[in-house]
């Protein structure tokens, strides 16, 4: 095992870009502590299979992000367990597909749960431990091509997304201060379980539509009609 370039805890890691980001900082050199809800705790083990066959130390530290006491734990866990804490990326994140006029406050307050609390609660623990710790670090966020600009169907999750840049610009200018970067990162259309979501239920038949929307044309073609074929077909 070659030596550790740092502790890294990536949010969401039991599946899609999380459980990339994991592989990829641990091919990198990072040891590595794994979050998924509870319930994913299976998914999580496997993740950690193929991150201690690359040589590094791992372990497991299932969290709700939604709840401020499980991710003060979950910090603290992955701190006792690999010994400090240099990066956080908090990458968990949900997507639920409405019109404005059928959205439901239910739906509003759970995207914002995950999606803007998460990151919130995650980057403040973060935050507190690699202050203590003195030698800096990096915090990373997830927003999306939809924090940068809107896309129908999707209020509830564009705004959250936005709500991740506000919360990372405040956080870097206020952290710079302690050696610590703050950073979001806004991919396109990735293929991932939460993808399919999406694609389900636009359905097949709503791609001429959405292509054709002059709202969502920007967004649409920046993906390309190839890509759009494929993460339909998914
Ligand atoms: P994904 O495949 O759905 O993976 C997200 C993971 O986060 C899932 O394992 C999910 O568990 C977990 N999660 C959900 N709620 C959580 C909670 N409260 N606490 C802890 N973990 C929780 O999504 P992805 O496509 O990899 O996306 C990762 C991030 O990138 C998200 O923030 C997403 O918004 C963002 N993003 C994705 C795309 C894309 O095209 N895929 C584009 C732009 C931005 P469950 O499956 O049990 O819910």
């Amino acid at each position: 095992m070659s030596i550790s370039k740092g502790i890294a805890l990536i949010t969401g890691s039991a599946q899609g870009i999380g459980r990339s980001i994991a592989v990829q900082l641990a091919r990198d050199g990072f040891d590595i502590a794994l979050n998924d809800l509870p319930d994913q705790n299976a998914k999580l083990e496997l993740v950690a299979t193929d991150i201690e066959s690359l040589g590094r130390q791992v372990c497991v530290v299932p969290a709700d992000v939604t709840v401020e006491k499980q991710v003060k734990e979950m910090v603290d866990d992955a701190v006792i367990k690999l010994g400090g804490l240099d990066v956080m990326v908090a990458n968990a994140g949900i997507v639920e597909v409405s019109s404005l006029g059928s959205s439901t406050l239910e739906s509003w307050d759970r995207t914002f749960s995950v999606n803007a609390r998460g990151p919130y609660l995650c980057y403040k623990y973060a935050a507190m431990q690699m202050i203590e710790q003195g030698r800096g670090g990096r915090i990373i966020g997830a927003s999306s091509i939809l924090g940068k600009m809107g896309f129908p169907y999707n209020s509830a999750y564009t705004a959250s997304k936005f709500a991740v840049r506000g919360l990372t610009q405040a956080a870097a200018v206020e952290l710079g201060q302690y050696g610590i970067t703050v950073n979001a990162y806004a991919p396109g259309a990735i293929q991932t379980p939460m993808t399919k979501t999406m694609m389900d239920e636009f359905g097949k038949a709503n791609y001429e539509r959405i292509i054709k929307d002059p709202c969502c044309r920007k967004w649409v073609m920046s993906v390309s009609r190839t890509r759009w074929q494929t993460l339909l077909r998914y």
